[in-house]
């Protein structure tokens, strides 16, 4: 029995785990379950996988939560200590699918205690990619990318070094907007960009992904993760989705993965890693597919590339002040504050005015600097905003 705990359970990642899971259940012995305002999934999956422990983030829910698990001995509890916590317990894999920064402290916390941890949480990786990595090895816990993309590079590596790897080509969809003019796209809704051609996502995400900020997040992630020099990452619009990121080795050789758009497949690869067990995912038909098309991304309509490759220059805390403005601006858009076009510009913005604080961005990436970094990057964006708006 391999003890599992599940961070962002109640969300498109966590509960496609979940899926999984309740598919061989006498195999897992699960730990903590964690989730936010949906405290009524948490507690049925908590009682249907028989936790140890329901986490819901947010203390205003932990009432809601302790009356939904009245009756069985599941513990409940609430708040960001407690995630924390939860990831301390010890447990063997342990899935990191909470969105945005506020992963990353639990993240951390399961990599301290040895954890293999299996990263959707792209976030941890841009605000404090050196911090997590350097965790992992200081604990010997190993670290299983599931962004797809980024479990498609591990797959194409197949184990070989990064130092004969000449290229790596992430794909992206072009989410809901791929061939919006500029005039449209100033006038894009929140509802249109929440809606992804080709993957069901949670809606956070799939606004980033019609933003490209999805794919700027994943380019710094990739250069975090696999420690390849960022002028060796490309990015391709490939609309069907379908191959998923090209590894190049010095002799010219590409090796491709490709795969039906289905979370459960990174998920179940990181799940049974190292062995592979059958997955209940589409199998590809390619000829019914017939074609597959590749495209430069227009850094002109999509700004958010740019953005990623200055941060990846600058280094330092910038991907934690990327971040955080990047989360800021998306609440104001998806609330109708600000418009599409207008969110890599307030990014932009907030990036500029850190950038003539050096001493805030050199600062040592430790949990407490990242962390106070995000907040800050969060009030300058909502001063841009509000400066934007006046
Ligand atoms: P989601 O919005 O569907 O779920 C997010 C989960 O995090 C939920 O359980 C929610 O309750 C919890 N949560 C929200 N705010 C929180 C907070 N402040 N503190 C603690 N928990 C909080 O998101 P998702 O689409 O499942 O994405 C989760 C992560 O996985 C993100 O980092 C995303 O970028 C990454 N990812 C998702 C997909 C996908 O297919 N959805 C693919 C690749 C990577
Ligand atoms: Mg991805």
């Amino acid at each position: 029995m391999r003890r599992v705990s599940i961070f962002g359970a109640t969300g498109s990642v966590g509960q496609n785990c979940i899926d999984l899971i309740d598919r061989n259940p006498a195999s897992y012995d699960v730990v903590a379950l964690t989730g936010g305002r949906n405290v009524a999934q948490l507690a049925q999956d908590a009682r249907r996988l028989n936790a140890d422990i329901a986490v819901t983030a947010f203390d205003e829910c932990l009432p809601d939560l302790r009356v939904a698990l009245e009756g069985t001995q599941i513990e409940a509890a609430a708040g960001t200590t407690a995630l924390s916590e939860a990831g301390a317990r010890p447990a063997d894999w342990v899935l990191s699918a909470i969105v945005g920064s506020a992963g990353l402290a639990p993240g951390l916390a399961a990599l301290g205690q040895g954890a293999t941890l299996a990263l959707a949480n792209k976030e941890s990786l841009v605000c404090a990619g050196a911090l997590v990595m350097e965790t992992a090895r200081a604990n010997s816990a190993r670290i299983l990318p599931v962004d797809s993309e980024h479990s498609a590079i591990f797959q194409a590596l197949g184990g070989e070094d990064i130092d004969r790897v000449e290229r790596i080509v992430i794909t992206a969809s072009g989410g809901a907007f791929r061939d919006w003019p500029m005039d449209k796209l100033r006038h894009a809704t929140p509802e249109l960009a929440a809606t992804h051609p080709n993957w069901d996502m949670g809606q956070r995400i799939t606004i980033d992904s019609a933003s490209m900020f999805n794919k700027a997040l994943e380019v710094i992630e990739t250069r975090e993760f696999f420690g390849i020099a960022p002028d060796r990452i490309e990015v391709l619009v490939h609309p069907e989705s379908i191959v998923h990121a090209l590894v190049g080795f010095h002799d010219g050789a590409m090796m491709a993965h490709l795969g039906a758009p289905d979370m459960r497949h990174a998920i179940g690869y990181a799940l049974h890693h190292p062995a592979r067990q059958p997955l209940p995912v589409a199998r590809l038909d390619l000829a019914r597919i017939g074609q597959l098309n590749f495209t430069t991304p227009d850094e002109a309509r999509f700004p958010a590339l740019r953005l990623a490759r200055a941060v990846m220059a600058r280094g330092g805390l910038t991907g934690a002040v990327f971040n955080a403005a990047k989360e800021r601006s998306l609440d104001a858009f998806i609330a109708g504050r600000i418009g599409f076009m207008d969110m890599a510009d307030i990014v932009e913005r907030v990036l500029d005015r850190f950038e003539a604080e050096s001493d805030l961005i050199d600062a040592a990436m430790t949990l407490d600097n990242v962390m106070q970094t995000d907040h800050l990057a969060r009030m300058w964006s909502d001063e841009a905003m509000a400066k934007q708006a006046g």
